[in-house]
């Protein structure tokens, strides 16, 4: 419990996403909760962005151009700079695979596409220890 009330800004989230439609749906509700957004739309940015701006949490939309999310999440997991950072993967197809492919990959968790807003910012919430409610 931070005492901040919802409004304080409370955390920044990397949300590497190359949908715009879904970029912005996450953006809205995030930010509406406190929660600052940085984007990336392709996996080369994707980890420019997170070794340059440190985020306190990384949603990665799997299916992305150039390094794909499982490859971008493995690369910042082997780096100790961003290792600590926690990744939820965001895949389309909700298989069984999947799952066991987002552990493989080092994601510390997982939601099935397509995803409710209120369901990422919960997940992202939990994850960081904001749940005030
Ligand atoms: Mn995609």
């Amino acid at each position: 419990m931070s005492g901040k009330s919802p409004n304080d800004l409370r955390a920044t989230v990397l949300l590497v996403e190359d949908n715009p439609d879904n970029r912005g749906i996450y953006r809205t509700i995030l930010e509406h909760n406190g929660i600052e957004v940085v984007e990336a739309e392709d996996g080369e940015n994707g980890i420019r962005l997170a070794r340059e701006q440190l985020p306190d949490l990384i949603l990665m939309d799997v299916s992305i151009p150039g390094i794909d999310g499982w490859e971008a999440t493995r690369i910042l997991k082997g780096d100790e700079k961003t290792s600590g950072i926690p990744i939820i993967a965001l895949t389309a197809h909700a298989l069984p695979s999947d799952r066991e492919r987002a552990a493989e990959a080092g994601c510390d968790g997982y939601i099935p596409k397509p995803a409710l807003p209120r369901a990422v910012l919960r997940e992202v919430e939990r994850m960081l220890g904001l749940t005030g409610d």
